[in-house]
Parts: C-alpha cells; sequence; structure tokens
C-alpha cells in the first residue's frame, strides 16, 4: 500500500488554495479540512453574542462554549462545518463574518483550541488541510507544503463572482479592501502570522485554471508519495 502523507496549502486570503485542498484531498482520497471555516465559526459565534473587538478579554472565557465539527453532506457532496450542532457552511462565508475573522484569529486563546482541534482532526486520518500556518505551527512535519499565490485583483475578482453567484450584494471595491485588510492583519499578527513555510513549494495560480493547478499540485504529492 502507497505511504500517505499530509499536505499543509497556505496562502493569502481568496487565492484559490480551498479549491485547491479540496480538489486534491478528492484526487488523492483523503480528508480535507477547511480551517479558516473553523475561525469563521468561532467569529459568527461572538457576533451573535455581541462580543466586539473592545470586548476581547471576555473571548477566553467562552472558548468552552464553541463546539466545533465537519460533516460530510450527501446531497452536496462536501464536508460541512458545524457550529455548536448547527450547520453554518454558507453563513460563515458571508462579508460580515468576513470583515471580523482576522482580529478573532489573532487572539492566543482561540488560536490554541483551532490548532489542538486541527491536530486532533489528523490524528487518524490522512488530510489535506488550508489555512495560513498550517505548514508553519500546525503541521510543521507534513511531507508537503504548498504556498498558493495569486495576484489581488485576480484574488478579488473570483471572491467577488462567488459570492454575487450566490446572490450576495457586495462590491468589487469592498471585497478587495476586505482581502487587502485581512493579508495585513493576517502577515503582521504577533501570534503564527501567514507566511509562506521555508521548504513550502510556491504556486502562483494568477494565469493558471482549476485543472492546471491541480495538475501541478498532483505531481507534487505524488512525488513525496513515492519518496516517503
Ligand atoms: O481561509 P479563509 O479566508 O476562510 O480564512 C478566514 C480567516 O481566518 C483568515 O483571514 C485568517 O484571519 C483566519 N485564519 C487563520 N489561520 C488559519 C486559517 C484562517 O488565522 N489557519
Amino acid at each position: 500500500m502507497k505511504k500517505k502523507i499530509t499536505i499543509a496549502v497556505d496562502g493569502y486570503s481568496s487565492c484559490g488554495k480551498s479549491t485547491l485542498a479540496r480538489d486534491l484531498a478528492k484526487e488523492l482520497g483523503y480528508d480535507y479540512i477547511d480551517s479558516g471555516a473553523m475561525y469563521r465559526a468561532v467569529t459568527l459565534f461572538l457576533m451573535r453574542r455581541n462580543i466586539d473587538e473592545g470586548e476581547r478579554k471576555e473571548i477566553p472565557a467562552l472558548m468552552d462554549q464553541i463546539n466545533i465539527d465537519f460533516r460530510w453532506n450527501t446531497e452536496h457532496h462536501r464536508n460541512e462545518i458545524f457550529l455548536n450542532g448547527e450547520c453554518v457552511e454558507d453563513r460563515i462565508r458571508e462579508m460580515d463574518v468576513s470583515g471580523q475573522v482576522s482580529w478573532v484569529s489573532a487572539i492566543q486563546e482561540v488560536r490554541k483550541k483551532m490548532v489542538d482541534m486541527q491536530r486532533s482532526f489528523a490524528e487518524d486520518k490522512d488530510v489535506v488541510m488550508d489555512g495560513r500556518d498550517i505548514g508553519t505551527v500546525v503541521f510543521p512535519d507534513a511531507e508537503l507544503k504548498i504556498f498558493v499565490t495569486a495576484s489581488i485583483d485576480v484574488r478579488a475578482k473570483r471572491r467577488h463572482d462567488e459570492l454575487a453567484s450566490k446572490e450576495l450584494k457586495v462590491t468589487f471595491k469592498e471585497v478587495k479592501k476586505n482581502l487587502a485588510d485581512r493579508d495585513r492583519i493576517d502577515s503582521t499578527r504577533a501570534i503564527s502570522p501567514l507566511r509562506k513555510a521555508a521548504d513550502a513549494v510556491e504556486i502562483d495560480n494568477s494565469t493558471m485554471t482549476r485543472e492546471e493547478q491541480l495538475a501541478v499540485a498532483m505531481n507534487l504529492a505524488e512525488k513525496r508519495i513515492k519518496i516517503s
């Protein structure tokens, strides 16, 4: 039997890393875990309790009330995220959550709980996980680390098209500003800032199709599977 490997996919907001990670997992028969969805679910939990940045001191005490799990939806053929038993897969993609998620993700107690959960999800499974700190912090020993990039205009257009297809009304300018803000906060925060791991392979997919980026990543994965 082929040896399985852990695959970490990191990158800036809306660079296509979730699409790539999901496609890779499908192709290899691995589990896909969207770590960004977990930070988004925590953010939604706090928004519903009207906790904003000024009340950040209250957050550590609330962490025990947050339960997150992923469940396979047989109809949509996708893993969906549940917050305290409620499916929030679509709700967490909306702009109000995107606008708050980066300050929530910079809180140490939030990151600790999410990283512990991410490692436990992968304990007895072979996973492709995408996020900001997967190759640097969550799985520093991952056999394959990919860092995905694309220009900000390409990323903003993709996210804007995605939101428009869900009939969520938001302008291109708002989307681009949100991406730029998150990129800045995510890469300058004190704990686990977004950065490319020294041993990560960079894929700039600005001019690649979905199939082309998958082919590049599959080539890398197959090489790693052979040598590990
Ligand atoms: O991947 P996505 O854009 O859904 O992530 C939402 C936010 O969650 C990011 O902007 C970042 O603030 C946070 N995040 C993180 N660490 C991860 C994944 C996401 O801090 N591993």
